[in-house]
C-alpha cells in the first residue's frame, strides 16, 4: 500500500532510536524523557477516580467540562483582564497545536520557528500545509530581534514562541517577549505562545507575550505541571474568532479531551504545586553543579532541560558514545539544524542524575 506523500514529514526515528536502546538496557541513566518523575498529588489522583467512579465517563463537551474550563476562563480573565480572550479545553497541548496550525496556516504560508524547537513544530506546521522559517537562537537561545525581522516576508502567517523553551530550558526575558510581541502586532502576524512550561520558572517569574499583545494566541496544558502526561488535557486561551475555529475543528478531529481527567484537572488548579518546582530548581542546580565547569552550557531559568554543547565530534557522535555508557540523552539535531549540542532533562532522581553526571565527566575527557 503506498503512503501518503506527507508521511515523509515525520521522521521519528531519532527519538525512537533512543528510546529503542533504552528498552534494551538492563539499568539506564535516563535523562531523556520529557516527563516529571513526581507522582501526581493524592488529590488530583483521586478526583481521577472519583470522576470515573461517578459515571463522568461519556463524551466531553467539545470547548471542555463545564467545571474546568469556567475555571480556566476565570484565571484567564484574572490574570490578563482581556475583553476578546476565550478559552476551550484541548486533547493535550499537543492537540492545541495541531488545532492552532490547523486554524491558522494556509498552503504556503510561512510559520517562524526559533531554532532549536520543540520536535513537533516543523512537522505540524507542514502538516498544515505551511513553510517552516528557521530563526537562529545560538548561542546563548534568546531571540534576536533583527534575525526576526530578516526572516519575516509577506508570507510570513504565524510566529511560534516557546518560553521557558524546549529543548533548551532557557526563559525569555522581558524585553525580549515585549519586543516579539510588539513585532507580531505591528506586522499583523500571528504569535502562538507555547506556555506549557510556565510553571516551572525558577530565577524570574512568568510572563507571557499575552501581557503586550492582546491577540496571543496562548497554548497550554496540565501534562508537565501535575505529572499527568498521559491524560492528554490541554487548553487554548486566545481571541474568540480563533478559538471558535478551533474548537470547530477539535469537533471534526479529536472530538473532546478525555472528561474524568478534565474533572481531575479542575481539581488540580487548586493545588499547590510549589513544593514540587522548588525541587526541580534544585535538581537544575544539582545537574549544573555538576557539569558547568566542565561543559559550555546555558543557564536554564525553567523547564527542565540543559542543552549543553559537545565538548568533542558531532552530538551525533557524542550521543552514541554516552548511550554506549548507558546514558541516554538526546543528540541536538532532533531539535535543530545544528548537530552541535545535546539536551538533557534532569526530571529524574537525584540519584540517577548523579550517575548522569560522572558519565558526563568521565565522557568529557574521552
Ligand atoms: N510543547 C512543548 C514545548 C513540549 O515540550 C511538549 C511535550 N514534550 C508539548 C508541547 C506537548 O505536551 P502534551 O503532552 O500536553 O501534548
Amino acid at each position: 500500500m503506498k503512503l501518503a506523500e506527507r508521511m515523509a514529514y515525520f521522521d521519528s526515528s531519532g527519538i525512537r532510536k533512543v528510546f529503542d536502546l533504552a528498552s534494551k538496557m538492563r539499568n539506564p541513566i535516563n535523562l531523556s524523557i520529557g516527563q516529571p518523575d513526581f507522582e501526581v498529588p493524592e488529590a488530583v489522583k483521586r478526583a481521577a477516580v472519583e470522576a470515573i467512579e461517578s459515571n463522568k465517563n461519556g463524551y466531553a463537551l467539545t470547548q471542555g467540562m463545564p467545571v474546568l474550563r469556567e475555571k480556566l476562563q476565570a484565571a484567564v480573565d484574572a490574570e490578563y483582564g482581556h475583553g476578546d480572550r476565550r478559552v476551550f479545553v484541548t486533547s493535550g497541548t499537543s492537540g492545541g497545536l495541531v488545532l492552532a496550525l490547523l486554524a491558522l496556516v494556509d498552503p504556503g504560508d510561512e510559520v517562524i520557528v526559533f531554532d532549536p524547537c520543540f520536535v513537533m513544530y516543523p512537522s505540524l506546521v507542514k502538516l498544515a500545509g505551511g513553510v517552516c522559517v528557521w530563526v537562529d537562537t545560538y548561542p546563548d537561545f534568546h531571540v534576536d530581534l533583527d534575525r526576526l525581522r530578516a526572516a519575516i516576508t509577506p508570507r510570513t502567517k504565524v510566529i511560534l514562541f516557546n518560553s521557558p523553551g524546549n529543548p533548551t530550558g532557557v526563559v525569555a526575558t522581558d524585553t525580549e517577549i515585549r519586543e516579539v510581541a510588539r513585532l507580531a502586532a505591528e506586522r499583523g502576524i500571528a504569535l502562538v505562545s507555547d506556555e506549557i512550561y510556565r510553571a516551572f520558572c525558577y530565577d524570574v517569574p512568568f510572563v507571557s507575550p499575552a501581557t503586550f499583545n492582546a491577540e496571543t494566541l496562548v497554548i497550554d496544558g496540565f501534562s508537565k505541571t501535575y505529572g499527568v502526561t498521559g491524560w492528554r488535557v490541554g487548553f487554548a486561551h486566545g481571541t474568540q474568532a480563533v478559538i471558535d475555529a478551533m474548537q470547530k475543528m477539535q469537533q471534526y478531529t479529536f472530538v473532546c479531551a478525555p472528561q474524568p481527567a478534565q474533572w481531575a484537572c479542575a481539581a488540580a488548579m487548586d493545588v499547590d504545586m510549589s513544593a514540587y518546582i522548588a525541587d526541580y530548581r534544585r535538581k537544575r542546580d544539582r545537574l549544573l553543579a555538576g557539569i558547568g565547569d566542565l561543559y559550555e552550557v546555558v543557564t536554564p531559568g525553567g523547564a527542565f532541560y540543559a542543552f549543553p554543547k559537545v565538548p568533542w565530534g558531532t552530538a551525533g557522535e557524542f550521543v552514541a558514545e554516552a548511550v554506549r555508557r548507558e546514558l541516554l540523552i538526546i543528540p541536538g539535531d532532533i531539535f535543530s539544524a545544528r548537530d552541535t549540542h545535546f539536551r538533557i532533562s534532569y526530571a529524574a532522581s537525584d540519584a540517577t542524575i548523579d550517575r548522569g553526571v560522572d558519565v558526563l565527566r568521565a565522557l568529557c575527557r574521552a
